[in-house]
């Protein structure tokens, strides 16, 4: 991390601080407040239309071309409004993602985060739904679907089940249940998700993107 400024404060710690944030790019950073921290303040950024656009330069391609130690895992909508990178404000390497129409899982979206975690030793993996998403609408208002879109509706399904008895707006509620079932289909798929998660070694868990004002809540 070239751009980090190094000093040697008092009592003889090092501490390492740079344009970027105090979690590190090199990936040892990758567990519990320092990366919810480091999402939350480029969201924050973004949210306020104040981007700093990290680690988007020829040398960081450079620095990262052998090799990649992203500090987070986030699996979201393939929505066209909801990249992570922009709306998280982070740059090259830095994220792990995984984006399926309704922020489903499916095999191959576990073993992408098993690759990111015992591979790559990512420790973080955030489920990040979204308001009004198209997908978790399609599945409340079923119907006939055409081509392979029956596949999401199914992988959705269950979760409108849950939401269906709630008070409030059922499209809302739906994408909340949604992004709480994929935390748990992550959280208990054996055995590399499942052992981490039981161990305490892996933080899963959900979030819901605001279209409008472009804000990311983390959820209960
Ligand atoms: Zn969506």
């Amino acid at each position: 991390m070239k751009r980090a400024i190094t000093a040697l404060v008092g009592l003889g710690v090092w501490v390492s601080f740079g344009a970027d944030t105090m979690a590190s790019t090199e990936g040892s950073a990758t567990s519990g407040n320092g990366v919810q921290q480091r999402l939350m303040d480029g969201n924050t950024r973004y949210a306020g239309a104040c981007l700093s656009h990290p680690n988007q330069t020829e040398q960081r391609r450079t620095e990262l071309a052998q090799g990649q130690h992203p500090f987070a895992a986030i699996v979201s909508c393939a929505d066209s409004r909801v990249p992570p990178e922009i709306l998280f404000d982070q740059g090259l390497g830095d994220l792990f993602v995984i984006r399926l129409a309704g922020n489903i899982m499916d095999d191959a979206a576990l073993a992408s985060l098993e690759y990111a975690v015992d591979h790559l030793g990512v420790r973080y993996i955030m489920i990040l739904g979204h308001e009004r998403c198209g997908a978790v609408e399609a599945t409340i208002q079923g119907g006939e679907t055409p081509g392979h879109i029956g596949s999401l509706i199914k992988a959705i399904q269950p979760a409108v089940d849950n939401a269906k008895n709630q008070p409030g707006d059922p499209l809302d509620n739906a994408v909340r249940a949604n992004v709480a079932m994929v935390v748990q289909q992550v959280k208990s798929s054996p055995p590399i998700l499942e052992e981490l998660a039981k161990k305490g070694d892996l933080t899963v868990l959900g979030a819901r993107y605001d279209l409008d004002d472009g804000r990311v809540t983390i959820l209960p």
